[in-house]
């Protein structure tokens, strides 16, 4: 027999006890915060985490004296407290104390029937959880008569002992196995996985056992006040009579607790006790300041709360309780901001599938791109193209996608690829269109020819066969599956504009389309941080003109082309100032090398020569002549510029008469127009010249006055390192901080993906840094850039357009940094605008 250690200490949970929750644990701070509420919690003992340890290496409490705190003849139970509830703990053991004497009392007051069913289960989970014995064996054993003589036999076969008789040494060997579960390194790792420190310690409850059984209403349940899924009031949970624990959840024969078609409730068999239960949730959710998930029993009409949890909820549904919290007064909104994590924000934006109703799995793969969308199976751009153009949604799936299906994706409700990963194009560009997609989908089987999709389980589908696309989890589905809406609801609106009034750097949208302006409209960006506009040639018309001013043999000719392409680029910059309502528009003028709008086959070349009306020969000669070996430093960006300064100069008079245009109908604008890959303070002055004679040109003819600003883009070294001399004629600086990431490291950005993973892998980059901000090299270049641009020019704009705008650490960056906002593409600024939030009410209250 050990001896008992006098020293191990327990304590019983009264209001003014002390209870510690790094000591103690959660269970225990819970039940005292409920305790104090003055719920009817029964008598309940604490076991600090140091005594559990100590009961672990081998220590004994003193059990007795600890059932001393209960009374006479006590049953009692005992669960896990760990500091946190997410790390779990050692399976809950009710009915301790049960023995032949207090079984024998027990049917007397409840019944022979109900006597043996507890002392039948109490035995079960004993051999089971303490005595480690086989548990199929305990388990076939059902309750019923002859049960308990039956559990007793086998327990005394496989231990050669009869059961334990008494109470105090039922509760030490509990104690002891769960105090030991605890230590082992299953459950070890499963904790760690969920966060917890190698060190973290368990602590225990001991609580007289409400019995849920008895003459008069007696069952046990579980309630909650809100559904788990969207955040809604709503009353859920079971309860079942003359039960224990959560037997209520296990079995189809609970009652419901409102009034429901599906069955009888305890709203209608006990109104006045349901009534208490709303009443305690109320009494949490004030005082607890948090929706709780409570355990109750009755035992003769008496109602007892055993426990109470934070309900289980998803993004959606933690998003509305805390916007709820804080607009009934409960927590401020500061709190109800920092209650929801940025990133997870990224779901709400979209379709989902709603987790409650059915899943069909046919396919796995990386969930690329978030949301879901259910549609007709298509297996060519083309034929998304033609689905789209009769109104049917469609899901495309190809092998992998290339540039020429862009307009399959464009016409497309969701996208899945056999192949591809993370940074593959389809993700890429799914991403930016907010299209749901699933890539790396290995697992099923594509015959493109035949246009069919075998799932893994052999199913094969056909085009034209619906499906649904969860790109939120990276699965398709057989069939259309329940969808939730996206929840861009009033309770996202609330929380974002709570964020907005807190945080201290503007989120504005890289957007080059209407139609990216409209989203960014949607998502309240502060306006259009860059505007790729490039992009506007690519159209099929245009590209025609594109090439012939590429072609152009003289400045007259080149003119010539670029007068037709003028109305088209007047009319993209109206759209977008429409849209945008006078917010800025930082518009960013033409970037890439020429090269990229010719034909790059032979059939390319020679429906261009057909359409210039030019030999083949001359016009391949002209595309060779073109072509550079490293275009990326090549003639692109301001060089461009300066060399041929027709095709800026049209896109500043479009860019002003636009604003003329559009003023006329709404709210002033102040256009902004950024040059791009300045290296030198001298093409900033060429180009600055040129496009101030535009705009008084355009002032001039149309007899109306307008203000624009002029801003540099820094992505070359030299311009942030020349920043101060480059801002005396800057009004504004934005950093491309993925060109500038490609020349500062000297690494390209489109293949660097050949070996960065290796390079992470080996620990040579921390990350990758073209998805996190290099903050040592890159971010030196900014603050450089930063500090001698604003030595110059005090009130000069700074702000970052690269894919890293929106990530929560550069946005950390940018703020300290004294940025004036940070730009990302649209799908990206919820988060941003929460994100920065965060950064500022840490930042508050680090410095209280
Ligand atoms: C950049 O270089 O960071 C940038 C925003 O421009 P682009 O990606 O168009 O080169
Ligand atoms: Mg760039």
């Amino acid at each position: 027999m050990q001896k008992i250690d006098p020293i191990l200490e327990f304590v019983e949970i009264t209001p003014t006890a002390r209870i510690v929750p790094d000591e103690h644990g959660w269970r225990s701070k819970c039940l005292q915060r409920l305790i104090r509420l003055d719920l009817p919690v029964p008598k309940t003992v604490a076991l600090p985490a140091a005594t559990v340890r100590a009961i672990a290496s081998g220590h004994v409490v003193n059990a007795r004296a600890m059932l001393e705190v209960f009374g006479d003849g006590p049953l009692v139970s005992v669960r896990p407290s760990p500091a946190n509830p997410d790390w779990g703990g050692p399976a809950t053991i009710l009915n301790i104390g049960l023995n032949d004497a207090r079984h024998a009392q027990l049917a007397l007051t409840h019944g022979e029937a109900a006597a043996d069913a507890l002392y039948v289960r109490f035995v079960q989970s004993y051999a089971i959880h303490v005595a480690r014995l086989d548990p199929d064996a305990f388990e076939e054993i059902k309750p019923g008569p002859g049960a308990l003589a039956e559990v007793l036999r086998l327990y005394r076969n496989e231990t050669d002992d009869p059961f334990p008789q008494d109470p105090a040494q039922q509760l030490s060997e509990v104690l002891r196995s769960m105090a030991r579960a605890w230590e082992g390194t299953s459950a070890r790792l499963l904790r760690q996985v969920k966060g917890a420190p190698p060190e973290a310690g368990l602590g225990l409850v001991v609580q007289a056992m409400a019995q849920g059984i008895g003459q008069g209403i007696s069952g046990s349940g579980v309630i909650q006040f809100v559904d788990p899924v969207t955040g809604l009031p709503q009353v859920t949970g079971r309860y079942l009579g003359q039960s224990q624990g959560r037997d209520a959840l296990k079995t189809e024969a609970a009652l419901y607790l409102t009034c429901d078609k599906r069955g009888p409730s305890l709203e209608e068999v006990a109104p006045e006790l349901f009534a208490e239960l709303l009443r305690f949730g109320a009494v949490c959710r004030q005082r607890l300041r948090e929706e709780m998930q409570i355990e109750f029993t009755i035992e003769d009409g008496r109602l007892a709360v055993l426990d109470a949890v934070k309900v289980q909820r998803s993004v959606r549904a933690g998003l509305h309780i805390a916007v709820a919290l804080a607009r009934d007064g409960v927590i401020p909104p500061q709190e109800a901001v920092l209650r929801v994590e940025p990133r997870a924000l990224s779901e709400l934006l979209h379709h989902q599938v709603d987790p409650r109703g059915p899943r069909d799995v046919i396919a796995r793969g990386i969930a690329a791109s978030p949301g879901a969308a259910s549609g007709k199976l298509v297996f060519t751009s083309d034929a998304a193209q033609a689905s789209a153009a009769r109104g049917e949604a469609c899901i495309l799936v190809r092998r992998e996608t290339a540039p020429e299906d862009i307009r399959g994706m464009h016409s497309s409700a969701a996208v899945l690829t056999e192949r591809g990963g993370m940074t593959s194009h389809a993700a890429v560009i799914a991403r930016g269109l907010g299209l749901p997609c699933v890539v790396g989908a290995s697992d099923m089987r594509l015959d493109m020819r035949e246009r069919k999709l075998t799932a893994s389980d052999g199913r094969v589908f056909h085009e034209g066969d619906v499906i649904t696309l969860d790109g939120s989890k990276g699965q398709a589905l057989a069939g259309v599956a329940d969808m939730l809406p996206p929840a861009l609801d009033d309770s996202f609106r609330q929380l974002l504009a709570w964020a907005d009034a807190f945080r201290d750097i503007g989120i504005r949208a890289n957007a080059d389309t209407p139609s990216d302006a409209a989203t960014a409209r949607r998502f309240e960006a502060q306006g259009i941080g860059l505007c790729r506009t490039e992009h506007m040639f690519f159209e099929e018309e245009r590209l025609v003109v594109m090439r012939e001013m590429i072609f152009a043999n003289s400045p007259e000719e080149r003119a010539a082309a670029l007068a037709r392409l003028l109305p088209m680029q007047r009319d993209d910059f109206v759209q977008l100032f429409d849209i945008m309502q006078g917010l800025p528009v930082c518009i960013r003028l033409f970037d890439p090398p020429l090269h990229e709008f010719l034909p790059h086959d032979r059939d390319g070349l020679r429906g261009l020569a057909e359409a210039l009306d030019r030999p083949l020969s001359e016009v391949t000669r002209r595309a060779d002549a073109l072509r550079e070996v490293n275009p990326m430093l090549g003639m692109r960006g301001v060089r461009l510029g300066v060399v041929l300064p027709e095709i800026y100069n049209m896109q500043a008079q479009a860019i002003f008469e636009a604003t003329i245009e559009s003023a006329q109908r709404g709210a002033p604008i102040v256009p902004e127009v950024m040059i791009p890959l300045v290296s030198a303070k001298r093409e900033v002055e060429m180009v600055k010249a040129r496009i101030d004679a535009v705009a008084a040109m355009v002032r001039t003819h149309a007899k109306v006055d307008f203000d624009y600003k002029l801003g540099v883009m820094v992505e070359t070294p030299r311009a942030a390192l020349r920043a101060g001399e480059i801002a005396q004629h800057a009004g504004f600086l934005s950093f491309g901080t993925n060109d500038l990431t490609q020349m500062t490291y000297g690494l390209s950005r489109d293949d660097a993906g050949r070996f960065m993973n290796s390079y992470v892998q080996l620990g040579v980059f921390p990350e990758d840094p073209f998805h996190i901000l290099d903050v040592d090299g890159v971010g030196e270049l900014l603050l450089m850039g930063a500090e001698r641009g604003r030595a110059t020019r005090k009130d000069l704009t700074l702000s970052i357009c690269g894919e890293h705008g929106g990530n929560p650490e550069s946005i950390d960056f940018c703020r300290r940094a004294g940025f004036d906002y940070v730009s990302c593409s649209p799908y990206r600024v919820p988060m941003a605008r929460l994100a920065a939030a965060h950064l500022a009410l840490r930042d508050q209250a680090s410095s209280r």
